[in-house]
């Protein structure tokens, strides 16, 4: 049996390393759903897929779980669209949510956090910016928002905006969860950033949001506890 899953494991390596779609993809695709760990009493299904780590399904990056460099699909289509509605309504309320950034390569977010280190040191920017291969925007399911007067953007501050409660208390009907939330700075590694919006889906967003967890917490995964 060790031996089958050391062919299966080679088999994916080869086909995703290759990068190239082919006929043995679907069956590949099966073989690495079968390659799966089990943790917490069998309660969540852990899977790396395109060097992606996802959990029952819900992708997962941070500090301790990296995304691969070569992970480059773009804007999730389906979370922008989640988004662009989320600020419609927003302005539905007299609310002015604007976009301010979404997806990041792992090219564009290692000029980003070399310019943060420059510029405040290591210790400070991890605290605020995600080292290569640790940020979420590489997914393209996460968002950074503002308002305007641009003055609380990027600041905790912006968690008293007008828009930035709305946010909070709406953004799960949309399928978003506010991801780096006040007093979860040891779990998520990240200090709070009331702008930054993850897509989950509205099913899993509203049951985070219900039971005030974060992603983490959620999965039950990549965090010490
Ligand atoms: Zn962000």
């Amino acid at each position: 049996m060790k031996k089958y899953l050391g062919v299966i494991l080679a088999a994916t390596v080869t086909l995703t390393a290759c990068g190239e779609k082919s006929e043995g993809e679907k069956t590949s695709k099966k073989e690495s759903a079968i390659h799966t760990e089990q943790i917490s009493k069998q309660k969540h299904q852990i899977k790396k897929e395109n060097g992606v780590t996802k959990i029952d399904n819900l992708i997962l990056v941070n500090k301790k779980v990296p995304i691969s460099k070569s992970y480059n699909k773009g804007e999730d289509a389906v979370a922008r669209t989640q988004l662009n509605k989320m600020i419609e309504d927003g302005r539905k309320h007299g609310l002015n949510i604007l976009y301010r950034s979404g997806f990041r390569s792992y090219a564009e977010q290692t000029q980003l956090y070399n310019s943060y280190v420059q510029r405040d040191g290591k210790a400070a920017a991890d605290k605020y910016s995600a080292a290569p291969g640790t940020s979420e925007h590489q997914t393209g399911l996460a968002f950074d928002v503002g308002t305007n007067p641009s003055n609380a953007d990027f600041k905790e501050a912006f968690g008293q905006t007008r828009e930035g409660k709305w946010l909070a208390d709406n953004a799960y009907k949309y399928g978003f969860i506010l991801r780096y939330p006040k007093g979860k700075e040891k779990i998520t590694g990240y200090q709070y950033e009331p702008w930054h919006f993850r897509y989950v889906g509205k099913k899993d967003a509203k049951k985070i949001h219900a039971q005030k967890l974060t992603l983490e917490e959620y999965l039950d995964y990549g965090y010490k506890k």
